[in-house]
This record gives C-alpha cells, structure tokens and sequence, in this order.
C-alpha cells in the first residue's frame, strides 16, 4: 500500500503565524508581482492583525529591495542573501523556503502566480506536506477561524470556488498577476529587516544559468488603450486594422483566447482566465462573444466599447456602448473620424483672447 505522507495534518496549527509573501526578483528589482503580493499581503495583515513578513531570496542587490518592499506595505522583510539567488532556479529556492517554513511556520503563504511562482509554491507544498490554491483571483481571511478563503474560477469559469486547508499549514495559495494593484509607494515607511547569509554553494546547484535571452513579451496589463480583436474578425489581416485603430488611440492590441490558439497573433497579447488580466481605461471589444473566460481578464476595465454584430451577444452587457453591426465597417470608420478629429483638433486655430 502507497501511504499518502500528505494525509498527515500539522499537530500543532495554532503554533503558526504570520502571513508570508514570496517577493520575486528579476534583473536585481522587485517584480510587479512582488508589489501586487505586497497590496493583497498589507488587506489581510490590516484585517487580521498578523504580521505581513515578505521574504526575499537574493545576492547582494536585495538591501535595495528590502527597504523598497517596507515601503510597499511590508512590516518585515527576511532577506536571506547568497549568489546563488541572483537568477531563480528551482532546487535552491524551494530548499531554502521549505526549510525557513518548518523553521519559523508561517500561517499563510502567498506567492504570484507567474511561471516561477507557480513552479516554487507547488514543490514548497510538497516539502513542508501542505496543500495549495493555485491561481487565486480573490483572497480573504476568516479571521475567528484564522483560514485562509483562497477563491478561483472553476469547471472553466462557471463557478468561483472557495477553497480552504483547514489541517495543514502553512496555508498556500498562489495568486493571479494583475489582479491585485500595488499600493502607492510610501517613501520612508519604516518596517524590519532581518538579514540571514545562506551558506548553499554553487557547485551544489545542479542547474546551471549559462546566458539570460530577454524574452521580447508586450506588457499589455499596464495599457490605458486596448483595442481587443475576437474570433469574429475572421482572419488574421483583421488585427492589422485593429493596429491602425489602437495607433490612433495610442493603445495596444489584445486578443481573446482562439485568434491566438489559431496563431493570429501572440500569446503574450491574450486577455483572460488562461491570459492577462488588464485594467485599461478603454477597452475596445471587436468580435468579441464575451465568454466568461475571456471577461475575467477585463470586466474591471473603466469604460467598455464592444462592437459585434449579434445584439445578444454576453460582452453588451458589460459594455458602456456597443457598436452593433459589421467590424470591417465599423473598424476604419472609427479610425478615420479619430484621424479626422486630430487633424481638425492640429489645424483649429486658438481662439484669440479678449
Ligand atoms: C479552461 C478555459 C480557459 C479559457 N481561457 C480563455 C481566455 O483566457 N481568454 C479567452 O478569450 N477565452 C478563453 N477561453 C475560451 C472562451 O470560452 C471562448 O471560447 C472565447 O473567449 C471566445 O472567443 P471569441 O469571443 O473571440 O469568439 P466567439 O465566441 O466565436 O465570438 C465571436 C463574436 O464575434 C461576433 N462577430 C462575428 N462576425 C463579426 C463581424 N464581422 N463583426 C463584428 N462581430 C462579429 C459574433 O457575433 C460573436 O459574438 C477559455 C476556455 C476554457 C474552457
């Protein structure tokens, strides 16, 4: 018989506190991700009343950090500090956590849930023998309980669970990027630091970082203006009208999900449960359906256009106005008013003061 070392719950869960954030570091700087821990970290310690301890793994380049993560809300920061940390690499990170875990046993542990993330949260629960939430869109706290509440879309969308561990600990979950916004920063917070010197060396790293190739990815989480393109568009030349069309508005061009499986454009343009989450001022829906699966990457967008031939279609009903007919007319006709409107805007001569 197999037996299931996870079955084992912790003995002692009252003895856990504190809720920890993983801070991710690339390039010697805080990721965005880290910051967005820090905002979700900062609602939950405020709600609870235990502290928010970020933890750090990094080479000399973390002090910076350190101070920068307080000053996002975090009350305290373990900064455990060797070279071997500059790049991440799965063994010596996730050797590292588990081990600090089993150690100080934090009652919650958050990570974003980028590709380091979740590779890092799932071998941590592995180690210290818990559970994990991955991909969390909400995250909350019973606090007369002391559960973590970790909420995500299930069976494609249809639901949002609310997934507690009630005997393990810490309690895990990894959290979506771009759904939780930063806190602004606040310049000379104050908060601990604690330092600690790993003693792991690199020869007993397995992997090895030989070269680091920056991946040429567009950011469109952090668009004012994106102009989304759908299956309704038909073909991959509709997205070059859509470029006119965001060029005008000074946007960036998105897509839903099955333009990018069919290889229209790429990935890394993909609004939804399975691409970005983005929170633009104007969003602009060109045959777009609106499933589920693609409106929790953009219902929190400020003000919605959708333009789509079916009056039916789910995406009206999150829209400010929808534009009902033909996107290979609506399309240009748009983008040549907005033209028009600029260059009359350019030629309009200042109204001379009295
Ligand atoms: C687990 C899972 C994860 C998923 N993740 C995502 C995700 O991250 N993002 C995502 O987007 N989807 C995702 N999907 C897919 C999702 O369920 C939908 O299938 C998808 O969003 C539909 O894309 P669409 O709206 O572009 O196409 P369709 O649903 O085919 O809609 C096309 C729309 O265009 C309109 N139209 C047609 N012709 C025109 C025209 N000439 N002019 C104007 N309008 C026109 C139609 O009326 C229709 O409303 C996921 C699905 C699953 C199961």
């Amino acid at each position: 018989m197999i037996k299931n070392k996870c079955a084992t719950p912790a003995k002692d869960p009252e003895n856990f506190k504190d809720i920890w954030i993983w801070l991710e570091q690339n390039d010697d700087r805080l990721s965005r991700v880290a910051l967005e821990m820090a905002s979700i970290g900062r609602k939950l310690s405020d709600k609870s009343g235990e502290k928010l301890v970020g933890i750090l793994l990094a080479d000399e380049s973390g002090e910076a950090m350190a101070r920068e993560a307080i000053e996002y809300g975090v009350d305290k920061v373990v900064y455990v500090k060797n070279p071997v940390f500059k790049h991440y690499r799965t063994f010596p990170y996730a050797d590292t956590l588990g081990s600090l875990i089993m150690e100080r046993k934090p009652n919650y542990f958050i990570l974003g849930a980028t590709h380091n993330g979740r590779d890092l949260a799932s071998r941590i629960a592995v180690r210290v023998n818990t559970g994990i939430t991955a991909d969390c869109t909400e995250i909350d706290i019973d606090v007369t309980k002391r559960l973590l509440e970790a909420r995500r879309p299930a069976f494609g969308g249809a639901i949002l669970a609310n997934i507690l561990c009630r005997a393990h600990r810490p309690q895990m979950a990894s959290a979506r990027p771009g759904i939780f916004k930063p806190l602004d920063r606040m310049p000379g917070r104050q908060g601990e630091i604690e330092r600690i010197t790993s003693s792991i060396k690199e020869e007993e790293v397995v992997t090895k970082v030989l070269k680091i190739i920056p991946r040429e990815e567009v950011d469109i989480t952090t668009a004012d203006i994106v102009v989304c393109g759908g299956m309704g568009l038909g073909k991959k030349e509709g997205f070059k009208m859509l470029e006119e069309l965001a060029n005008e508005l000074g946007g960036i061009v998105a897509a839903s999900r099955p333009p990018v499986d069919a290889g229209w454009i790429t990935r890394d343009r993909q609004v939804g449960q399975t691409g970005k989450t983005v929170h633009p001022k104007l969003y602009i829906a060109v045959g777009i359906s609106g499933a589920v699966q693609h409106t929790a990457g953009m219902k929190s967008a400020d003000y919605v256009i959708s333009i789509n031939t079916d009056p039916t279609a789910p995406i009206i009903k999150y829209s400010d106005v929808a534009l009902i007919g033909d996107a290979y007319e609506i399309v240009p006709a748009l983008t040549q008013a907005i033209r028009k409107a600029k260059q009359d805007l350019k030629t309009k001569q200042p109204i001379a003061a009295k």
